[in-house]
């Protein structure tokens, strides 16, 4: 039997004496730009057959051992090269593929043959675990939402940014000898994904909304990975959110202030008419039991803060009424 030789550091485009760091990043570099979730069609299937490759040079080069049985290997071949195991060579237990047990483990023959089956590399739980199947992996992403949003829950519908492989350059970046027009030579564009994503009322800044089934897709009959959007409130304009209370300012003119009133303050459930005590002081907390934000007890409360205006014009009338309460308290 024969098989092409693979060049695993060509793969991953790192060089023979890379080190582990390396390997690594230039492993998760290629994974992202390959990760078939990010592309569609045609491109689909290409990024099928890199992340395989990837995934099976990163196998090898990321494991001391077997790197080290593959570099004493790969010294002689190239790429692509017809490869027949050398019978006498030490430390390797060639598995000879019949067909039947090849590529079951969405590895290649080469490496099938040197690491697979009869291998004793082939028993190592690592390469096992490989070949069932294998659940995609779960993705995190984030999901802006208004307070009103968040506390009433619902519907809203999110539209992804997906990075595709370029179609013109097939993801390389290079076309005729020269940098990918439509890529700019980055070998990606964006493409976009619609999801309607189901708020649940009383959701807080921060926490996350599970969407089963919307992440990475599975490999060998695995099922996808779920979607964790984190959620993160914006600011508003009127309410601060302290945790599961509310805060908020109403402003108050000096004699409301001192002899107490009536006011309309917003709350998230419509306005509602606060009693304003008496001898109110700019700065005093009144609260609004349970007008706060949901939570696995029941509701915060929304603290109105006073804040105190003086008025910038006043009638003849008002002016003489502020001088006669001057001339009293001076009586005091
Ligand atoms: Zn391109």
């Amino acid at each position: 039997m024969s098989v092409s030789f693979r060049d695993y550091y060509e793969i991953l485009g790192v060089s023979r004496g890379a080190t582990e760091k390396e390997i690594k990043t230039a492993y998760r570099k290629l994974a992202r730009k390959w990760h078939p979730d990010l592309h569609t069609g045609k491109d689909k299937e290409t990024a099928e057959e890199k992340i395989k490759q990837i995934n099976e040079a990163y196998e090898v080069l990321s494991d001391k051992e077997k790197r080290a049985k593959y570099d004493q290997l790969g010294q002689n071949w190239r790429e692509g090269q017809d490869f027949r195991p050398p019978p006498d060579m030490d430390g390797f237990q060639f598995y000879t593929s019949t067909g039947a047990g090849a590529g079951d483990s969405g590895f290649s023959d080469f490496f099938e043959t040197l690491f697979g089956g009869g291998s004793p590399f082939g028993r190592q739980p690592r390469t096992a675990r490989r070949t069932g199947p294998v659940r995609g992996q779960d993705i995190e992403s984030e999901i802006e939402l208004a307070l009103e949003e968040a506390y009433r829950g619902g519907e809203k519908s999110l539209q992804f940014t997906t990075r595709e492989a370029c179609r013109d350059c097939g993801g390389t970046g290079i076309q005729n000898n020269a940098f990918c027009r439509r890529c700019g030579g980055t070998g990606e564009t964006s493409g976009s994904r619609t999801l309607s994503v189901k708020i649940p009322p009383g959701v807080r800044d921060g926490s996350r909304i599970r969407l089963k089934g919307q992440g990475g897709e599975g490999s060998g009959g695995g099922a996808r990975g779920d979607l964790y959007l984190r959620v993160k409130l914006l600011p508003h304009s009127v309410f601060k959110v302290r945790g599961e209370d509310l805060e908020i300012e109403v402003v108050l003119r000096p004699e409301q202030a001192v002899l107490g009133d009536q006011v309309s303050v917003p709350t998230l459930d419509g306005p509602v008419l606060m009693k304003v005590p008496p001898g109110a002081r700019a700065g005093k907390r009144l609260r609004l039991k349970g007008k706060g934000l949901p939570h696995h007890k029941g509701r915060g409360d929304e603290y109105v803060v006073v804040k105190i205006d003086i008025p910038e014009h006043l009638s003849a009338e008002e002016e003489r009424l502020y001088r006669d309460l001057a001339s009293l308290r001076k009586g005091v």
